[in-house]
């Protein structure tokens, strides 16, 4: 071929990618969609996030596929998804920890959970629960008390990271408690169940989600449940407030965010996806199975999802601040 040739062949071919340009907004997605999970495999944020996402692929037409981006208690992942092109290809599942607890432990955050993203929608409330290793000697939350705050320099207790919930909520409790026990970080409240179930550390405070099969199986105890109601998933299990402890009544979420900048009309079809997600029989069942709590219409909105963290930063920060960490 003539090298002239080539030339108008390589030129055709560049204008056509010119005028094509990106897909338009209307047309998302037209690949791929990356969940990014701040946390590991098998935590709570990675099975609400891969019971939502299998439906929502279903409902946007393109596979959702999730990646486990590990870090400094999930803010390792936000920042990413902060920075990524606000395409709609990528977005995350946040969590009470990631878009509120973070401000007010980490003094140079890298992101701004109020300004940095858009918000889709929520997708759970989790009920936060204090588990054991099962073989730990307090029998109630009553024996837990005195036991920790007598053995407060041998206790162990697991979180997923500063900034975690797991963490947020135990170092609530640990001020309540005036201790201060050993906290041994992972990388999610998957490998730090694993730990619990190998008794490898001795407590620890988390979201609902995996902890019902592990407590109805008998691989560890649970001492309460920090919400007002007891949970239909757990009816044995008493609320904190009927086992001696009101003061420490708590429950976190999980939430779906873009990067800020991305177009309306990706953000109108993910939350719808997830609206429907949420409305579908199976999903609302594996959900409510594991104890989590389903938000209702008006909770679903991008709306509400911003004034939600809004909020919780604004509760979270001074409670944070005055820690016994900073
Ligand atoms: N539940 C965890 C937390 O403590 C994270 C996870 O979902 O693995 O924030």
């Amino acid at each position: 071929m003539r090298s002239s040739n080539i030339l108008v062949g390589v030129l055709g071919a560049l204008t056509a990618l010119v005028l094509a340009g990106p897909a338009p907004a209307q047309d998302y997605p037209t690949r791929t969609v990356t969940l990014v999970v701040p946390f590991a495999a098998g935590g709570p944020t990675d099975v609400i996030s891969r019971i939502v996402a299998e439906h929502m692929s279903r409902t946007i037409g393109q596979q959702i596929i999730i990646e486990n981006v590990l870090g400094a208690g999930g803010t390792t992942a936000s920042t990413r998804v902060a920075r990524a092109t606000p395409d709609g290809y990528t977005i995350m599942m946040g969590h009470m920890g990631t878009h509120a607890a973070s401000v007010g432990l980490y003094p140079k955050l890298a992101y701004n959970p109020e300004t940095d993203f858009e918000p889709i929608g929520l997708a759970a409330g989790t009920p936060i629960l204090i588990l054991a290793r099962k073989d730990l000697p307090p029998k109630d939350l009553k024996e837990f008390i005195t036991w920790v705050k007598a053995n407060e320099d041998k206790v162990n207790q697991a979180h997923a990271g500063v900034g975690s919930v797991s963490f947020t909520t135990c170092t609530l409790l640990s001020s309540i408690l005036n201790i201060k026990p050993t906290s041994v970080p992972y990388q999610g409240t998957g490998p730090a169940m694993n730990a619990l179930v190998g008794g490898q550390v001795d407590y620890m405070c988390d979201q609902i989600v995996n902890a019902v099969p592990q407590i109805k199986g008998g691989t560890i105890k649970a001492y309460a449940i920090a919400t007002a109601e007891r949970n239909p998933s757990l009816p044995e299990l008493p609320t904190t407030k009927e086992a001696g402890l009101p003061a420490f009544e708590v429950s976190a979420w999980n939430a779906l965010f873009a990067p800020k900048g991305t177009p309306k009309p990706v953000l109108d079809k993910l939350n719808a996806a997830l609206v429907k997600a949420l409305d579908d029989e199976n999903v609302r069942k594996r959900l409510l199975d594991l104890g989590s709590d389903i938000p209702g219409p008006q909770r679903r909105t991008p709306q509400a999802l911003a004034a939600l963290v809004k909020s919780e930063v604004a509760r979270w920060t001074p409670i944070l601040k005055g820690s016994a960490l900073n």
